[in-house]
């Protein structure tokens, strides 16, 4: 079995793992990234690229912002609808007062497209090499080196990066915890030639129906005039109720008052697929001796919108921009690496209180139709929805419990 040495071992070329790779790549550090599949490999998503992944891939260096704008095919978005269990709905632009030239906001990509997009970049960088198809089964942290192996080879580092998604080796290798199913939502998504009633400006939907709560089904626009839809609903609502997330979502698609006209004549493309969100509602550390967790791997879903692409690069960048340190002063202990989960903390903590005050909201029906309500009538309301994709300060807000007894008497 060959045997290979490194600076950092990445396990997975998603998001979180190829951010991370190429910040530290740019610094010259020598970089093994080990992944299970090979790109371009398929990856279950909506799709929808907010504008934290843009933010973050603005400050990857070598163009990469650049190139993706240039070279990926991917259409914008320009907001938000949003379609309350009592079917009223409220469109919610991303950007209020619009100039000229602006950039979209946001952009729908397929995963495929976009993780390889990412994937390749790492070719740029002599100094990372890519162990593709192959599968990290193991994980020893040693004094002064941490050990990972695949099937084909065994690989040494001096800190390993757990970037491999929701069912995580790494994570399981040398944090082993079980976690609770309320931390996990589960989602599946098809993509359909002909929907109507899409939004001019490709507004990505959000239809929150009663027997998804606080799940939604969502439609959002993409390339070649399909739409991506799907659903993400509770893992432990869907196990509770033994119902076959398939069924439901044909169920709904074919029958649901709301969304089956707008399908009477759509074309499923392919075949459905699902998968698991880890939430930001579980709280842990996410780093230890020689390892730190990023992306899915470290749960940093938003737990109201699901959104984990831009968190998982953000995780990557924060990751990058400490372990520098650490390499310069040789410490990988778990006291070194703390600094990790601090950062994640002043970034995420904030927000995912906010989003779970959210996702409880969007559990009761009542005060969600209350709120969709009130923002159809008042500019404010309506206002600060936007915001809240556009503005933390603004967002933090919602997580004030003053808020929602000012809203009752807006
Ligand atoms: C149905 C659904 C819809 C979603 N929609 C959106 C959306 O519209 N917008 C959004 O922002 N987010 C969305 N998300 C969340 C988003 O997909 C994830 O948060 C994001 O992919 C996390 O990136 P990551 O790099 O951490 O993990 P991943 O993208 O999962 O990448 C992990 C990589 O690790 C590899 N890997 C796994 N195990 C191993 C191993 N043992 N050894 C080596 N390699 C391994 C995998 O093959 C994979 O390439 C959705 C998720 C689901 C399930």
């Amino acid at each position: 079995m060959a045997h290979y040495e490194f600076d950092l071992l990445v396990a997975g070329a998603g998001p979180a793992g190829c951010t991370l790779a190429l910040h530290l790549a740019a610094k010259g550090f020598r970089i093994g990234i080990i992944e299970k599949d090979i790109f371009p490999r398929q990856k279950i998503c909506g799709d929808a690229l907010s504008g934290k992944v843009l933010n973050v891939m603005k400050r990857i260096p070598g163009g990469v912002y650049e190139d993706f704008i240039a070279n990926v095919e991917k259409i914008p978005s320009w907001g938000i609808r949003f379609i309350a269990p009592n079917h009223r709905e409220i469109d919610v632009p991303f950007i209020l007062h619009r100039t000229g030239e602006q950039p979209p906001p946001g952009y729908v990509c397929n995963r495929d497209d976009f993780d390889n997009f990412m994937f390749g970049k790492l070719s740029d960088y002599p100094n990372v090499q890519v162990f593709q198809g192959e599968r990290v089964d193991k994980v020893v942290t040693h004094t002064d080196h941490v050990f990972a192996r695949t099937q084909n080879h065994e690989f040494r580092g001096k800190i390993i990066a757990g970037a491999d998604g929701v069912h995580s080796t790494v994570r399981k290798f040398l944090k082993g915890e079980r976690v609770d199913k309320k931390h996990f939502c589960i989602g599946i998504r098809g993509y359909y030639e002909n929907v109507t009633g899409l939004h001019p400006e490709n507004y990505i939907e959000l239809i929150f129906l009663k027997r998804l709560l606080p799940g939604y089904f969502w439609i959002f626009p993409s390339t070649g005039g399909r739409v991506n839809a799907g659903l993400g609903i509770m893992q432990d609502r869907i196990s509770n109720r033994r119902e076959n997330l398939s069924h439901l979502l044909d169920d709904i698609i074919a029958n649901d008052p709301l969304v089956a006209p707008r399908f009477a004549h759509a074309r499923l493309i392919g075949k459905p697929g699902a998968h698991v969100l880890p939430l930001g509602t579980y709280k842990f550390n996410r780093s230890g001796n020689r390892f730190i967790l990023l992306g899915d791997a470290g749960f940093l879903v938003d737990p109201f919108s699901g959104e984990g692409i831009g968190n998982a690069m953000a995780s990557g960048e924060i990751a990058a921009g400490i372990l520098e340190k650490n390499f310069s002063e040789n410490d990988f202990s778990a006291s070194a690496l703390a600094t990790f989960d601090a950062r994640l903390q002043r970034r995420f903590s904030q927000e995912f209180r906010t989003m779970s005050a959210l996702q409880r909201l969007a559990g009761s029906e009542k005060l969600f139709n209350l709120v969709v309500g009130k923002a159809r009538k008042n500019k404010e309301i309506a206002e600060l929805l936007s915001a809240m994709f556009t503005s933390e300060k603004e967002r933090n807000k919602l997580s004030q419990p003053g808020f929602y007894m000012r809203l009752l008497f807006k």
